[in-house]
């Protein structure tokens, strides 16, 4: 067995930790490049959401490198994810690819399913070491995250720009050499240190940002334009609401604490929105109210082409300007989105982000809203 999975962010790091623990052969999916989309594109329904046509892509690369084997996060819906892996199998079955395709739902309520995919995927590994594998892959999501908010926070202080994203280069070179959860968590852990060295400016007072969205959109940088990035060069501090930790918190583990929290976070969104619309729009409105509450300059509210659940957000979010007055941009990305015009955006957000901050802007009665 040969496994894949869809590039998402950071995931790569945890699911190749945890299966290089379990001895199962990994075949990671190639960064996503534009050959990515174009094979993506190609190959899946036009109106399909764009995270399928990147899975797609991903799964047609992995496999022409031997994969035979993908597994996904699945979901219940209410919105489109309910259908990723169905969906996704009909087009690899129709393209003559016959791959094995292990659907994870979250286990919210049935763990005796989720027990059964994981014996199917473990083999004859024992409860035990499957157990520790899971926990030290945890760690790895952890401190992955950990990582990346050193890199946010420091890209929008450090002296000679380019110095965090030349480390972060380095750090994606280096782990995929490594083996194991142990060997990952180890690079992790000494480019966590060697981050948290890059020399930052003293006088500097960075916006603050909070990204809210769609989670494939905002946790994998090829698809939002390297925002992170380009707001960071801006000389802004970027606060991420959905996480890779974050999902894995929520889904995978008994934290009741955290679950607490993450209710108490949803409970702000109730004048506007009380129940899961899907994906992630109760978040996208909960979190835009509380990020507000904390502070923040502005938020941006990131999606796909014609993602249901955060165009329902995006219709309730001016009603959360006018109540909580901090401005709101919503940039939406597909296939076609050109660099250019987005970066113009994200520049005259953070201009007017900052004449807000400095007083000049008299009356700010608008946000900014829409395309
Ligand atoms: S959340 Fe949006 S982009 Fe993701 S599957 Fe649902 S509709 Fe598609």
């Amino acid at each position: 067995m040969k496994v894949t999975f869809p590039h998402m962010g950071q995931v790569y790091l945890a699911i190749k930790g945890l299966l290089d623990d379990l001895g199962i052969e990994v075949v990671v999916p190639p960064p996503i490049t534009e050959k990515t989309l174009e094979i993506g594109t190609k190959l899946s329904p036009e109106m399909a959401c764009l995270p399928l046509k990147i899975n797609i892509g991903n799964y047609v690369e992995s496999i022409q490198k031997g994969a035979d084997t993908i597994i996904i996060a699945g979901s219940c819906g209410p919105c489109r994810f309910g259908y990723y892996g169905v969906v996704q199998k009909e087009i690899l079955k129709d393209l003559g690819y016959d791959v094995n395709m292990i659907i994870f739902d979250p286990p919210n309520s049935d763990y005796g399913v989720f027990i059964d995919k994981i014996k199917k995927l473990a083999g004859k590994n024992s409860w035990i070491s499957v157990a520790q594998a899971f926990k030290r892959a945890s760690a790895i999501v952890k401190e992955a995250d950990e990582m990346l908010d050193i890199a946010l926070k420091k890209r929008a202080r450090e002296i000679n720009k380019g110095d965090v994203d030349s480390r972060l280069n380095c750090f994606e070179q280096e782990v995929l050499s490594r083996h194991g959860n142990d060997e990952i968590l180890e690079t992790i852990r000494k480019y966590k240190e060697i981050l948290s060295q890059v020399e930052e400016k003293s006088d500097v007072l960075p916006l603050k940002i909070g990204l809210v969205g769609e989670i494939y959109t905002l946790i994998e940088p090829y698809v939002n334009l390297n925002v992170e990035k380009k707001l960071g060069y801006l000389g802004v501090e970027v606060y991420r609401s959905i996480t890779l930790y974050e999902w894995v918190k929520l889904h995978l583990s008994l934290d009741v604490k955290y679950r607490m929290r993450h209710k108490r976070i949803l409970r702000k969104a109730a004048p506007y929105l009380s129940l899961c619309v899907g994906g992630h729009a109760w978040q996208t409105i909960a979190n835009t109210i509380y990020y507000s509450e904390c502070g923040v300059d502005g938020v941006i509210q990131i999606m796909p082409f014609g993602c249901m659940p955060e165009i329902v957000a995006e219709s309730i979010l001016p009603r959360v300007y006018q109540d909580y007055g901090t401005p709101v941009m919503t940039l939406v990305v597909d296939e076609m989105t050109g660099e250019a015009g987005y970066f113009t955006r994200l520049e005259a957000f953070v201009d007017l982000l900052e004449q807000k901050r400095r007083g000049r802007v008299d009356g700010y009665k608008e946000g900014l809203f829409g395309n």
